[in-house]
């Protein structure tokens, strides 16, 4: 194991306790197990789910003292004597999936996102709000040299997830598909993947500073939920014929819209749900799935070779997606602003600073 240059101490951002905030210190950098690497952070996204964690709002407990993020980019520093593919100076990414056991039922048909023993970056084990951070070698993301490690950062989470969800939406090129929460970090990534993969998109979200992000983005028609008089048809009619999208990608941290979708969906459609707001439930009339042959269906990250997929489509120029980059340090006000709804498109934090 090379460790030329790595400090015992670094700067993190830490929950101490469920509700936040995250205090920003300095706690001590940890060495790799045989089957893992240190990666020296760069950059890390922050998605919407390190807030679900600081606040508690899921049935799955985290870690604390927790360190989050999930969504690091930056360079192998270490790594121990057991991996073999990757290399010191090599960049790579820390995604949600940090490790998994690699030979259960899911692990053993990709599905390893289902892992019962799963372990999650800045959830179960410490993420990429710090400057080194530890995942297990065979999930790490491979990044490309010559991909920018502070845009790319948002698709080892956003990206993933949204592309993922596309895929299993069954849409295919020509399809209209809506994106409900279409300007935050998933949904600006998910306009420019379902365009990229020919798809026709209906955003949905709120404002005029989201709507003229979303349609630089390419989306084909915009809706704004607050404004809107008659949502359900508004989205119906924002397609050719009137039959509503061929699928939706719920990406929002409300309730109410995964009613609305099963309401708008074309008959055969299929809704994705991605998006996870606390204590929700969704609900659709049992008569019209039914009669309208509906699917509702949930999408959670991706596997590693969906990672790499949608790594590609970022390294081809396709993903170009507004970000915002403050220090690591300022991590609570990026917290404060993704709280009240006000973040247009991705918040990156540079762990320099
Ligand atoms: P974000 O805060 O950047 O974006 C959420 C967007 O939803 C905002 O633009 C907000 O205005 C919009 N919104 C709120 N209410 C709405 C409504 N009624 N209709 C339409 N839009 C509405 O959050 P994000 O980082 O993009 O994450 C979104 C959600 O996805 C979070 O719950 C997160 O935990 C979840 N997530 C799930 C997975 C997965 O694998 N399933 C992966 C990553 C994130
Ligand atoms: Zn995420
Ligand atoms: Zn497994």
């Amino acid at each position: 194991m090379a460790n030329s240059g790595i400090p015992s101490e670094q700067w993190a951002q830490v929950v101490e306790k469920l509700g936040g905030p995250v205090s920003y210190k300095k706690i001590a950098v940890q060495k790799p197990g045989p089957d893992e690497v240190l990666i020296n952070i760069k950059y890390s996204g922050v998605c919407h789910t390190d807030l679900h964690a600081m606040m508690g709002d899921w049935p799955l407990p985290t870690k604390l003292p927790l360190v989050g993020g999930h969504e690091g980019a930056g360079v192998v520093v270490a790594k121990g004597e057991l991996v073999k593919d990757l290399e010191i100076g090599d960049h790579a990414g820390v995604k949600w999936l940090n490790g998994s056991c690699l030979a259960c039922f899911f692990c053993m048909q990709a599905d390893e996102p289902l892992c019962p023993q799963a372990l999650l970056s800045g959830y179960t084990v410490d993420g990429s709000f710090q400057q080194y951070a530890i995942a297990k070698a065979a999930h790490v993301a491979r990044i490309p040299k010559e991909c920018n490690l502070e845009a790319v950062a948002p698709v080892l989470c956003a990206g993933i997830t949204v592309y993922k969800g596309l895929k299993e939406s069954g849409a295919r090129p020509g399809q209209y598909v809506a994106i409900v929460g279409a300007g935050g970090g998933l949904g600006s990534m998910a306009i420019q993947y379902a365009r990229a993969m020919g798809l026709l998109v209906i955003a949905i979200d709120q404002g005029e500073e989201k709507e003229h992000s979303c349609k630089t983005l390419g989306a084909a028609a915009y809706v704004d939920f607050m404004k809107s008089p008659d949502l359900v048809q508004e989205v119906k009619d924002a397609t050719s014929d009137g039959l509503g999208p061929h699928a939706v990608l719920l990406l929002a941290v409300q309730e109410k819209p995964f009613q609305q979708a099963t309401e708008y969906i074309r008959s055969r459609g299929t809704v994705i749900c991605i998006g996870m707001p606390a204590k929700a439930y969704i609900k659709a009339p049992v008569f019209d799935t039914v009669t309208r042959m509906v699917t509702i269906k949930g999408s959670y990250v991706g596997n590693r070779q969906d990672t790499q997929e949608a790594l590609d489509f970022f390294r081809r120029g396709l993903i170009k997606v507004p970000y915002k980059t403050v220090g690591l340090s300022q991590l609570q006000d990026v917290f404060q602003l993704m709280h009240d709804g006000r973040i247009v498109g991705r918040y990156v934090v540079d762990t320099s600073r």
